[in-house]
């Protein structure tokens, strides 16, 4: 399936049906394992996105969905799961095609995680505390106090492009569940599943108008959205830089933000590790969608004894781990998303090796036959790498690893933690209680132990630090979508009681 066939038009999705830009123009999507123009998508700006905010806020007024009871929404879920699972060959090929993942992992994983957290969201939702009834207490009462948790209105999600499918996903789910409406912009890069995953919402039952697709560049719609009025909260996943700016902008309208930003996970190899399972889990904890991860484990942290011996582990296995065409499902590592990506990534090993690290393997671009003009990368592994090396410090987004040589374990965590970012960390080691020791010190959202890229849809996810802030995932991730509202119903029937009033009031209690 290398070979792309003819390129293709996806309008935008918007009250469940496919509608051009309002300008009429169009931009390219390029296949990764080619560099071909393979299909064009709808050129968004400012008034589309207008158009998709009145659209999410009249469906969203007109309760079809925000009222619609929590058993019908569940079971629109989970028939949103059957949708993606009998649309899993379609869904795939647009993932592959655009991001250039494996189809390998895309088929294997991204897919059966999607269709999961829409089970297990449905799950939830039967026991999630819509609302909790507070205990009748004299003061301020008695009064029968309830807490509400209520959609919280139009949420707009702007997406990255490394796994489209999943960080939309992330953010719909519970939108939904909640009874949002949605609108959401995927990354220029890769907007084709997330387009078909709207349409196939439709499709499942739940209404049109609820979940709105706009296309376009950052710059115009994702700002377009930023700045709405209409817009009452942002669910971003990408990169700090963007996130911060995103932070900055939404505050002109006090709008609820939760961002999801880069990282540069720091992994810790114990002496006493088992190193067959340490070396292959470190480089799947790297190299993985050729490093473009946000909790990928690209700074390797190994004991001064066993420095070497590691390394030269690391490398013999990291070279044969089979890289060719995304479609071919014996393929392990396929290209970067762009020829811009792939010029990042080269830029910083051309850094590290300025700045005196030692390049171990890879380390420029090769041609894969079948492949010709794509964006491959072979996996790199950078040797006598200090902490404060640009290219440890620094997302590459990439697959580059840093092994980093330490002589004790508490100098290991503290350099662990050097880091702006706090996405993920772990530590790899026989011994479980030092493993939790050391898992309370690391400052990152996720700890993995002998294990790494391990996500569950019921275990919340996100950062420390500049990584981000709100959780997506499980529970933790429906009250992101929520906003809290007190009910107090007062049980006093006789004025006389009414002891606050006379605060101001002095006819109450006199009267009585
Ligand atoms: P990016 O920040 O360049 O873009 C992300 C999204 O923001 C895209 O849809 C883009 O079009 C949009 N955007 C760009 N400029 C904007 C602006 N001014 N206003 C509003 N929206 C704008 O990130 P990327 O290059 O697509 O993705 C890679 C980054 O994403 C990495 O830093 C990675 O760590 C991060 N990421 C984080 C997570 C996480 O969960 N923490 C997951 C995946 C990726």
């Amino acid at each position: 399936m290398s070979t792309v066939l003819q390129v293709k038009e996806f309008p935008m999705f918007m009250d469940g049906k496919w509608q051009a830009a309002e300008s009429g123009e169009w931009f390219d999507i390029i296949y990764p394992g080619n560099g071909q123009t393979v299909a064009r998508v709808a050129s968004g700006h400012k008034e589309d996105v207008d158009k998709a905010v009145a659209i999410a806020r009249r469906t969203f007024e007109s309760g079809i969905w925000s009222k619609q009871s929590i058993e019908i929404r569940a079971a629109l879920l989970l028939s949103f799961a059957q949708q993606i699972m009998q649309n899993a060959d379609e869904l795939a090929y647009l993932e592959v095609l655009s991001s250039g993942g494996t189809l390998r992992r895309v088929r294997n994983m991204d897919i059966l995680q999607i269709a999961d957290l829409l089970l297990q969201t449905a799950e939830f939702m039967k026991s999630y505390p819509y609302v909790e009834y507070l205990p009748i207490q004299p003061y301020p009462g008695p009064a029968n106090g309830q807490v509400w948790r209520e959609p919280i209105g139009v949420c707009a999600a702007i997406t990255p492009w490394n796994f489209p499918m999943i960080l939309a996903m992330w953010k719909i789910v519970p939108a939904l569940a909640m009874g949002n409406s949605m609108v959401i912009k995927p990354a220029s890069h890769t907007p084709l599943s997330t387009l078909k995953l709207a349409e196939l919402a439709v499709r499942a039952g739940i209404p049109a108008g609820v979940l709105n697709v706009v296309t376009g560049a950052g710059s115009q719609v994702g700002e377009a959205l930023v700045t709405h009025p209409d817009v009452d909260k942002i669910a971003f996943t990408g990169s700090t830089t963007v996130g911060r700016n995103i932070m900055r902008q939404a505050a002109g309208t006090i709008k609820r933000v939760t961002l999801e930003l880069g990282g540069k996970s720091p992994s810790i190899l114990l002496p006493d590790a088992d190193l067959r399972l340490a070396i292959p889990g470190s480089l799947f904890g790297v190299f993985l969608h050729s490093g473009q991860i946000c909790e990928s484990g690209t700074r390797l942290f190994v004991h001064e004894s066993q420095y070497d011996q590691v390394l030269a582990k690391l490398a013999e296995q990291a070279q044969a781990i089979r890289m060719g065409d995304p479609f071919d499902m014996e393929t392990r590592m396929g290209p970067l998303v762009s020829k811009q990506q792939m010029e990042t990534v080269l830029n910083y090993i051309e850094i590290g090796q300025q700045e005196g690290a030692r390049l171990v393997c890879g380390g420029k671009p090769v041609q894969i036959p079948g492949c010709e003009g794509g964006y491959f990368i072979p996996p790199t592994i950078f040797a006598d790498v200090d902490n404060q090396m640009r290219i440890a410090q620094e997302e590459i987004f990439g697959p580059v690893l840093s092994v980093i040589r330490y002589k004790d374990v508490d100098e290991a965590v503290q350099k662990a933690n050097e880091s702006i970012y706090g996405l993920a960390a772990g530590v790899w080691t026989q011994n479980i209680n030092e493993a939790y020791r050391i898992a309370r010190q690391l400052r990152a959202g996720t700890v993995w132990i002998n294990d790494w890229h391990m996500l569950r849809s019921d275990a919340p996810f996100g950062g420390f630090k500049q990584s981000g802030f709100g959780r997506e995932l499980g529970k933790y991730a429906l009250d992101e979508y929520s906003q809290l509202k007190h009910v107090h119903a007062s049980l006093v029937t006789e004025e006389k009681r009414r002891v606050a009033w006379d605060l101001l009031l002095e006819s109450p209690i006199e009267k009585a």
